[in-house]
């Protein structure tokens, strides 16, 4: 009888974060169990207490680099993966957490903590492809649970994902949504974050945050201009850049623009 064919290993990994990217993955129960009996799940602390020595064909890394030694862990991580994706703002951008890289992190720990003189951290909160090479990125605050299957499916079928790069503006018109930055004239990042979460705020008539980062090629200073036009002022230009995707390029320079 021939030996059954070995599953590719599957590790998710936990840096600087909120877990919420890692808990997409248990949300998709209707592919939870086709994804896991396609692969074998070698190290995801969330939902397993599985810990196998070895390398792994596929690794999804949750959360940014703030510590030293998390900045020696993603190498060694990264050096046992075949194929590194990194999931959720906090990987792919520093997460909110990156605020402090336009303060000095001292005065944060010294504000939260009782004794911050116990706290080791970096002075920065930088993205993982920072640190190391990363085969894909999937964006949002949370991800999106079709986008994360999409991803898997791809990677264990040797192809690359297919993920949209557009704006959220592209979702709202195929949703038939009314405009919210036309019609009441309430600020929207729409135009220049990245698609992914189905224009949610949008469709109930909310202006959007931003949580997928930025779009290929995002024009924010034409951005910054119309919510200027509605009476953005210079002070909430800046704050509006620096929520969940603020050490992004393209949010951190325009935000360095304004305040
Ligand atoms: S990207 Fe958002 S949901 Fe995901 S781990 Fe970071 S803070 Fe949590
Ligand atoms: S509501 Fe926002 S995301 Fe939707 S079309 Fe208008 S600007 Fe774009």
């Amino acid at each position: 009888m021939p030996a059954p064919a070995l599953k590719p290993r599957l590790a998710v990994w936990k840096f600087a974060s909120c877990d919420g990217c890692q808990l997409t993955l248990l949300d998709c129960e209707d592919e939870l169990l086709a994804i896991a009996g396609a692969v074998e799940i070698a190290y995801f602390r969330e939902a397993t207490d599985a810990d196998l020595e070895g390398n792994f064909d596929l690794s999804l890394v949750e959360g940014s680099i703030t510590t030293a030694h998390d900045a020696a862990r993603i190498r060694d991580v990264r050096q046992r993966s075949r194929k590194l994706v990194t999931i959720g703002a906090c990987a792919t951008a520093g997460g909110i957490q990156a605020l402090r890289n336009f303060a000095d992190v001292r005065e944060y720990a010294a504000v939260v903590y009782a004794h911050p003189d116990y706290i080791r951290t970096l002075a920065t909160s930088t993205a993982i492809a920072s640190h190391v090479t990363v085969d894909w990125e999937l964006r949002g605050c949370p991800i999106d649970k079709h986008q994360l299957v999409e991803v898997i499916s791809a990677f264990l079928a040797g192809r690359k994902p297919v993920t949209p790069t557009h704006s959220v503006c592209l979702e709202c018109k195929r949703k038939g949504n009314v405009c919210v930055m036309v019609a009441p004239g309430t600020p929207c990042l729409g135009p220049v974050t990245h698609t992914g979460c189905g224009a949610l705020c949008p469709s109930y008539n909310r202006g959007c945050y931003g949580c997928y980062g930025p779009k290929e090629t995002p024009n924010t200073p034409s951005l910054s201009r119309w919510l200027a036009g509605l009476g953005v002022d210079e002070r909430d230009l800046q704050r509006v850049y620096r929520t969940f995707n603020t050490y992004a390029d393209a949010f951190r320079e325009e935000s360095e623009r304004h305040g």
